[in-house]
């Protein structure tokens, strides 16, 4: 695991966006995945910034995003769906049907989970996979559990989960108490892993993470076993 840590948000963001950047340069067809919350908005602006100046096409790239709640309307402005048509798709040159991000509007969702692992697949994997983490060190919606799934799953969201994104809701209870996510075996499957971690909250979480031992009660420290992760890291 390579470790780079940043002065600022700011710098963290660009170093973000700039590797999707070289991804892209690299390899234009690339299956990019994208992660929500706050933490990628600077990354996801500059990418904006980036493609405005004609520096970066999206014109061949496919992208599949974590989670999103369930269950949840694509129209509801709280749906991840909708955060990223707002804050990077509806902005760039990415191809409508290049866009997966789990259908929280599904009523069979076994369906939906396995669906979406398969398409994975059948785009040859993830090539660059980008995640936030949480306080608790989940990635995705793979809450702290004794038991993690490997597959895309629905998974309940854990009360500190909610609690945390209530900031986002009218209410806690407005919350949708579900998710479907990524399992970590379907995470794993991206060649290259870049997790970004901003803001003394998620301070306990990093630490975890370089603790270099595997805890499914810190999710994300399952990291340590992927052979090419960058933990991008800013503390202000
Ligand atoms: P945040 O969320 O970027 O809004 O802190 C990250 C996460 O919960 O994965």
């Amino acid at each position: 695991m390579r470790v780079e840590r940043f002065n600022s948000y700011e710098e963290m963001s660009e170093f973000i966006a700039s590797a999707y950047a070289a991804q892209l340069i690299l390899k234009p067809e690339s299956v990019l995945g994208f992660a929500t919350g706050s933490t990628p908005l600077g990354a996801y602006a500059k990418l904006i910034e980036m493609y405005k100046a004609g520096k970066v096409d999206f014109s061949k790239c496919t992208s599949f995003n974590l989670d999103e709640y369930y269950p949840i309307s694509r129209k509801n402005d709280q749906s991840y769906y909708y955060f990223m048509m707002e804050n990077l798709f509806k902005h760039i040159n990415i191809r409508p049907e290049s866009i997966h991000v789990p259908n929280g509007e599904v009523s069979d969702y076994e369906k939906e989970c396995e669906d979406y692992d398969n398409l994975i697949d059948e785009f040859g994997g993830i090539d660059l996979q980008l995640l936030g983490i949480g306080e608790n060190g989940h990635i995705g919606f793979n809450e702290p559990e004794a038991k993690l799934y490997n597959k895309t799953h629905m998974t309940g969201l854990t009360e500190s989960t909610i609690a945390a994104n209530a900031r986002f809701f009218a209410s806690a209870d407005e919350v949708p108490k579900n998710a479907i996510t990524m399992g970590v075996g379907s995470i794993f499957k991206a060649r290259k892993i870049i997790i970004a971690i901003n803001g003394k909250k998620k301070l306990d979480a990093f630490n975890k993470l370089m603790e270099d031992r595997i805890d499914t009660s810190c999710p994300a420290t399952l990291l340590n076993l992927h052979s090419d992760v960058i933990v991008a890291y800013s503390e202000n």
